[in-house]
């Protein structure tokens, strides 16, 4: 059995900024566990395009910092010129000029995935792929972390993945009931979206004067946004498809968002290199099949989830648990950065 002073489950954002507020404090003794046979969670850039986390806002504070700490860099969100509205199909399409919402954006250079893989080489070695943790034991001498095939023993644990997720897990002895409830109710933060992107040569809709940004009322795309790179070698477009298209075969939807985007912006847009979407409501990693109609919470954070369990020994973290900024990228490092800092004072 494998002994570790502390375990961290799910290597996305919040288990890696655990980790990485670990080794800040001098801790060493530690192991992430993560089911997936990537890291980052619902973090992943394909091809250039961020299919899941891209943006932060001027107030994401923990987001510029980590950036500034680890010499990364992030540029402005692409807004100038005209933006498009596509109302209901056969109408005309509308312009607008700039950004709809007036506040900066910032995207990290390289990709939000240069976050992670940034993180994650500051403690090579100490993620275990593939391992998905589907029990936690209180035991006397510890906790015990099951998997399917492997048992590993530490002093304490975090568990670092989306609370419905967490709810799934098997408790021994089990949790307080109102954890168990809170947990099974709590959304995550966009495990309905489904992202698409493209990629071109060239920026040809800047060099019609459009901004890139498409706002749809039922139409295929909801929203879309200029995704070109940082350093000028991949020219993007990247944005939200409308939920009802998931239920479609993947070439009938890529038909029908192609040829929305050729009545919004014309026949070039078929000259596009890489054509990628992700649905990560079927991402067993992000979301539980469930057929969730809760309702999506933007304020997330709960005292329940800011304490520990199991005699101090039981901790949980997520973007979904933070007060400030929960459900973002933001929240995220908070949650990771307060969980580690308690689980290192030994509180019970
Ligand atoms: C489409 C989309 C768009 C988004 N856009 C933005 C944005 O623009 N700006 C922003 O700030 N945020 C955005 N977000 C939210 C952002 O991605 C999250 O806030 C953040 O990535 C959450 O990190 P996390 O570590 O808490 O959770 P996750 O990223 O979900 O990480 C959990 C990890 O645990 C692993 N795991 C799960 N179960 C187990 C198990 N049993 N055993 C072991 N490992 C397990 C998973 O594989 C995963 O790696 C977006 C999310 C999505 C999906």
């Amino acid at each position: 059995m494998k002994s570790h002073r502390y375990i961290i489950v799910g290597a996305g954002l919040t288990g890696l900024s655990v980790a990485y507020r670990l080794m800040k404090s001098g801790i060493e003794d530690f192991i992430l566990l993560e089911g997936r046979s990537r890291i980052g969670g619902r973090i992943l850039t394909a091809d250039g395009i961020d299919l899941g986390a891209a943006w932060f806002q001027q107030h994401h504070d923990r987001i510029h910092k980590i950036l500034e700490e680890l010499g990364m860099f992030s540029f402005e969100q692409y807004v100038s010129g005209k933006g498009i509205i596509a109302s209901k199909s056969g109408t005309p399409l509308q312009y607008f000029e700039g950004d709809s919402n007036g506040l900066p954006t910032y995207r990290i250079a390289g990709g939000s995935i240069k976050l992670i893989q940034r993180l994650a080489d500051e403690f090579p070695h100490k993620i275990q792929m593939q391992t998905k943790v589907v029990k936690v034991e209180n035991t006397s001498v510890g906790l015990k972390l099951h998997t399917k095939n492997e048992v590993f023993k530490c002093h304490k644990a975090v568990i670092c993945i989306p609370p419905k997720l967490a709810y799934q897990m098997v408790f021994e002895p089990s949790l307080p009931n109102q954890l168990n409830d809170l947990m099974q109710k709590t959304h995550t933060w966009m495990s309905h979206a489904i992202k698409v992107g493209l990629t071109f040569s060239s920026p040809f809709w800047r060099k019609q004067g459009f901004s890139g940004i498409v706002f749809g009322q039922s139409s295929p795309i909801t929203e879309m946004y200029d995704h070109s790179s940082f350093d000028g070698n991949v020219f993007g477009l990247m944005g939200f498809v409308k939920d009802e298209l998931r239920f479609l075969p993947e070439e009938e939807r890529k038909r029908i968002i192609l040829n929305f985007l050729e009545n919004v912006f014309g026949k070039e847009i078929n000259k596009y290199i890489d054509y990628s979407e992700k649905d990560w409501s079927k991402d067993d990693f992000t979301s539980i099949k469930d057929g969730e109609t809760l309702p999506y919470k933007l304020f997330y954070g709960n005292a329940l989830f800011n304490r520990p369990y199991h005699n101090g020994k039981l901790f949980f973290a997520a973007a979904e648990t933070s007060y400030s900024n929960g459900g973002y990228m933001d929240g995220a490092i908070a949650s990771g950065f307060e969980t580690a800092d308690k689980m290192v004072q030994d509180i019970t």
